[in-house]
């Protein structure tokens, strides 16, 4: 699908970008090429994308020889590759569902194919509900979505995303990179650009350290020197487990005599009411006993009702009946 074969690059000012390199990535595969900034890593990506040609050495991708290709050719060889950008490279003026149909509108699609595709690739990456909206009014992560649905919409056999996580948060890097694994492991090939190793340590992919302009290791994912220091071993691990009950705030600067005295008095506020309330029924009811003989049990109600009030206050004040 990719194949160097000793391939080097120096540009016109004599900077040596890449040194005789040599790999194969086959059909299927999920490879991570890191390296530090300087390394060689958009060299490695324009020379797929034949964006830059050779000095030295044969490019191969997807059936196409680079070195060889024609330039009317370059259009048909770029569409069997999805490229999403670190910088996204939306449209401003489109809305996400005219973004992501745009490879369709450019080869030429019918609207109804395209509506159902782009609606598809959507709700792939999760943004069905954001198909109206423009670009600046989505989150870093959301429109770094949008960018791998217009990758994904042509159904290329590839993808190459390039440091697709460099602007947009370790949590959202995290999901749109277990976005590509799922995509992977439908059977699209992906090849990811990223100066991320901890990100890649969370993904037990095939690793290319591109160091100097040279393959420094292959596969080894341990080889990744730690560079950033972002949670991707929490992320993954709060992933894999259900969310935990969230833990009661505790403030420390809290002052809990302001509080006991606050309760306090409104107990002696709500005691004050009740014994008024209780002395209210009572004598009400001594009264109606005075008058009428027919009330004497309303009176022994009333007295009982007392005493439970009593008994309430009595417990409130700390003291026994
Ligand atoms: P990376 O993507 O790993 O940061 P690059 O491939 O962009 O590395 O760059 C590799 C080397 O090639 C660097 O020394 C860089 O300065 C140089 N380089 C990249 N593009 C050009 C260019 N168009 N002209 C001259 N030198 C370049």
């Amino acid at each position: 699908m990719i194949e160097f074969v000793n391939v080097s690059k120096t540009y016109d000012n004599g900077t040596k970008a890449l040194n005789n390199v040599n790999l194969k990535i086959d059909e299927g595969e999920f490879v991570f090429v890191v390296g530090a900034s300087g390394a060689g890593k958009s060299t490695f990506l324009k020379l797929i994308m034949r964006e830059e040609s050779t000095t030295e050495g044969k490019v191969i991708v997807n059936g196409y020889d680079l070195t060889k290709i024609k330039k009317k050719d370059i259009p048909y060889m770029r569409r069997t590759m999805g490229i999403v950008f670190q910088d996204f490279r939306l449209i401003p003026k489109m809305t996400v569902y005219d973004n992501v149909a745009f490879p369709m509108r450019i080869i030429g699609c019918g609207e109804k194919k395209i509506r159902k595709r782009v609606n598809f690739v959507l709700h792939l990456v999760n943004l069905q509900h954001k198909a109206d909206c423009y670009p600046n009014e989505l989150s870093g992560g959301e429109r770094q979505r949008v960018g791998l649905a217009r990758a994904l919409v042509n159904n290329p056999p590839m993808i190459i995303a390039d440091e697709p996580t460099g602007n947009i948060d370790p949590e959202m890097s995290y999901e749109l990179t277990e976005l590509l694994n799922q995509i992977n492991q439908n059977g699209t090939t992906v090849v990811m650009v990223t100066h991320e190793h901890e990100l890649v340590r969370q993904f037990n992919k095939r690793v290319v350290v591109i160091k100097d302009g040279t393959i420094q290791s292959d596969t080894d994912s341990s080889a990744c020197e730690y560079t950033e220091e972002k949670n991707y071993e929490e992320i993954a691990a709060a992933k894999a487990e259900p969310e935990p009950e969230p833990e009661p705030e505790i403030i420390d600067d809290f002052d809990t005599s302001e509080v006991f005295a606050d309760i306090s008095s409104r107990v002696d506020a709500i005691n004050t009411s009740i014994t008024e309330c209780a002395e209210t029924i009572s004598e009400s009811a001594v009264e109606r006993a005075d008058v009428d003989d027919d009330f004497p049990t309303l009176s022994d109600d009333a007295q009982a009702l007392k005493e439970k009030f009593e008994a309430i206050l009595g417990a409130t004040d700390g003291t026994e009946e």
